[in-house]
């Protein structure tokens, strides 16, 4: 996945040592709430949390043995990678560290769910 800096120039001179942080000017400011509103950074933050709270799931609760929905059982597949192929399906993509917001399916019900939920597009 390409990265989009906010900062088309790249560092934008703040956070050097041993100087306090400038308050932000009007320029900052401005590009900041833009790249706030592009889709590209939302995305990137939604990542983060999604990449993070799914390794709580696993560390805590494991693997989920079979899909809530088909009934699927769980297990490895994947050729070069191998990985669970029941996924921890977060209700409304908030990824807030509640089990209960979240439910075992299969890629496909997973899929299903969020299509049907409008949590992702077709
Ligand atoms: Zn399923």
């Amino acid at each position: 996945m390409k990265r989009t800096s906010i900062f088309p120039n790249g560092n934008p001179g703040w956070f050097k040592k041993g100087e306090k942080k400038p308050p932000f000017t009007a320029e900052h400011k401005r590009k900041i709430s833009e790249a706030l509103k592009g889709k590209k950074y939302g995305k990137e933050l939604g990542e983060i949390g999604y990449i993070g709270i799914h390794v709580w799931l696993k560390r805590t609760y494991g693997n989920p043995p079979r899909c809530m929905d088909c009934g699927v059982e769980g297990k490895m597949v994947g050729e070069k990678q191998k990985h669970w192929n029941i996924q921890w399906s977060n209700k409304d993509h908030k990824h807030r560290r509640v089990i209960e917001d979240y439910t075992p399916r299969c890629p496909k019900c997973h899929k299903e769910y969020d299509v049907a939920n409008g949590l992702r597009k077709r």
